[in-house]
């Protein structure tokens, strides 16, 4: 396991490390604090950091920038209608090396729907994501994280993981950008960090969140198709 996951940390992190040192070589050796980044740079874990709500034309593009200049992956859980209003920025999304998951297609409260309002909800979320990305989603979060066996169910019999969080940014409650970063700073290995797409305090917290947990060790991961957090 620690083998597995050290080789796919050499296998991520061989060019930047190889390129890193170099320009930085001489103030390297002089003192012991400059050799931190270094060390940070290998993982000895993965957290995930989400983005709910999304797309939105005003934060969507800022985000995958953003992740991007960082050097990180993240999942978006974005809502069908949404993704049927703005399929470009879904498709931006995958384009960019993120990952796409099913918020359902309204944001109700899917444990107060009829089983028929539940399976629309979901699959009409799925079926807009595959017609703007190609991809099926494989990953579902309920609003609210209000779920219950029939709606766990309902996400596994379309094939999707259900995937809730570790730590919420409260992004969605006017949480400034300074708040944002020191709850997703303190994710643990294997932690999934709940923000949005939809605020530009979120947008401003990503540098220093990817900064925050390379920090201690911990890298932005892709979540798999049982919910774990694992390398991208
Ligand atoms: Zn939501």
């Amino acid at each position: 396991m620690v083998l597995r996951s050290l080789l796919a940390v050499a296998l991520l992190f061989a060019a930047p490390l190889l390129t890193a040192p170099a320009a930085s070589a001489a103030p390297v050796a002089a003192t012991a604090r400059a050799a931190a980044p270094v060390a940070a740079a290998a993982c000895s874990g993965y957290v995930a950091l989400t983005f709910d709500d999304g797309p939105s034309p005003q934060y969507t593009r800022q985000l995958l920038s953003a992740l991007a200049s960082a050097g990180a992956r993240a999942t978006f859980f974005d809502l069908g209608s949404r993704v049927q209003q703005y399929p470009d920025l879904a498709r931006a999304t995958t384009a960019a090396g993120m990952w796409v998951g099913n918020h359902s297609w309204s944001h109700p409260r899917l444990t107060q729907l009829s089983a028929s309002q539940l399976t629309a909800e979901l699959s009409n979320t799925s079926n807009a994501i595959r017609s703007a990305t190609g991809q099926t989603p494989t990953l579902f979060r309920p609003p609210y994280g209000d779920t219950n066996y029939a709606v766990q169910t309902e996400a596994r019999r379309l094939g999707m993981a259900q995937v809730i969080w570790s730590v919420d940014t409260r992004d969605w409650a006017n949480a400034s950008t300074d708040a944002i970063v020191r709850s997703a700073t303190g994710a643990t290995f294997g932690g999934i960090v709940l923000m949005h797409d939809g605020y530009q305090t979120t947008v401003n917290a990503v540098p220093q969140i990817v900064r925050g947990l390379q920090a201690k060790g911990l890298c932005p991961g892709r979540i798999d198709n049982t919910g774990r957090v694992v390398a991208p």
